[in-house]
């Protein structure tokens, strides 16, 4: 089923998650491990993030290092076809312009097609740890837009190759990524968001948002989408403190503030599992307010860790 028609279906909201793709060299498990607590709460869906590659330097002696390119957590179609088959949930890969040439997207998603997925979060992808600033691949895509067009082409069974005839469309439903406190590479929010109109005219028919704390920003944010006539549902992302050190890395990774009471509390806790507490209850908070608001769906960014999103999912549904 559609992530959109569980959401227009839904007489309440829904609650759904984000995973991370175990560490390459551990067993799906593991990661089954982290959801079986969470399937208690009916998520109709669950996200599988995408993790590019990293570039490391091995010694080889005599002074000569070897770059080595690596992905520490790779397999997304793979795991997205284990969750769906273990649990009769949707899965939503996460697929990236970055490090992949445009004919091995269009692989991608004629696996996961044949797989019986048919949901997508389409986005760009940041650039490689050692790199500034991103690069596409030399046939791939720039911007998630390019990513939304090759989709929708699809959709309408048009592939890369043009002698193909008569190929069989696909059915892709297109998510895509959203944020309250603008990209961070975008001049302003409105230069954001006419890339996002955009993309919502080409064919995007949901937005997920970056995590945020202060719901006052997705409120304004929400109200600008529907100013311009971006009218697709937009979920918000939500995400639990659990350590100390997110007061400051958080604001640095995702460029998003963290609110002043928040940061307070965080500051003011003795050990982690002070900061748990401190974490779930604003997560709580700010889920209750978020369901008054009318949210179509709550999504936790649970990066590992089940039990602060099981505990806030167990105060809420
Ligand atoms: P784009 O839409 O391409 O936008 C990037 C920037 O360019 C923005 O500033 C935008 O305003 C601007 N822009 C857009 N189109 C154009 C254009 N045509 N011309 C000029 N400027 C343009 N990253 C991962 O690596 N893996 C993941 O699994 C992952 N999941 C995510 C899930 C969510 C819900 C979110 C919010 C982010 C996720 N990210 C993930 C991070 C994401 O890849 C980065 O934030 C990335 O920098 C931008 O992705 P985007 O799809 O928003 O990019």
């Amino acid at each position: 089923m559609k992530i959109t028609d569980h959401l227009s279906k839904a007489k309440s909201t829904l609650f759904s998650i984000e995973i991370l793709p175990p560490l390459k060299g551990q067993s799906i498990q593991v990661l089954f491990d982290h959801l079986d607590p969470l399937m208690e709460f009916n998520p109709p869906f669950v996200d599988v993030t995408y993790h590019r590659e990293e570039y490391v330097y091995k010694d080889r002696g005599h002074g000569l290092l070897e770059k080595r390119s690596i992905k520490k957590r790779p397999g997304t179609v793979g795991i997205c076809s284990a969750i769906k088959n273990k649990y009769n949930v949707e899965t939503v890969p996460h697929i990236i312009c970055g490090g992949f040439t445009k004919e091995e997207t269009e692989n991608a998603l004629i696996d996961l097609n044949f797989l019986d997925i048919h949901n997508v979060l389409l986005i760009r992808g940041d650039a490689i740890k050692s790199e500034s600033a991103f690069k596409p691949e030399e046939l791939g895509h720039h911007y998630a837009i390019e990513l939304v067009d090759q989709v929708v082409n699809m959709n309408n069974g048009k592939y890369l190759d043009e002698e193909l005839i008569k190929a069989t469309p696909t059915d892709f439903c297109i998510g895509v990524a959203g944020y309250p406190e603008k990209h961070f590479e975008a001049p302003n929010l409105m230069f954001d968001l006419h890339y996002l109109k955009r993309k919502v005219e080409l064919g995007a028919q949901y937005v997920v948002t970056q995590m945020f704390f202060d719901n006052q920003k997705y409120f304004d944010y929400v109200n600008k989408c529907r100013e311009l006539g971006i009218d697709i549902p937009i979920i918000p992302g939500l995400k639990p403190i659990t350590i100390k050190r997110q007061n400051t890395i958080l604001p640095r990774i995702f460029h998003i503030d963290l609110p002043e009471a928040l940061s307070d509390e965080i500051e003011k806790c003795k050990d982690n599992d002070q900061v748990k507490e401190v974490g779930v209850e604003w997560a709580i908070q700010q889920s209750k307010e978020l369901i008054e608001f009318g949210v179509p769906c709550l999504h936790f960014y649970s990066m590992g860790r089940a039990e602060p999103v099981h505990k806030i999912a167990s105060a809420l549904f």
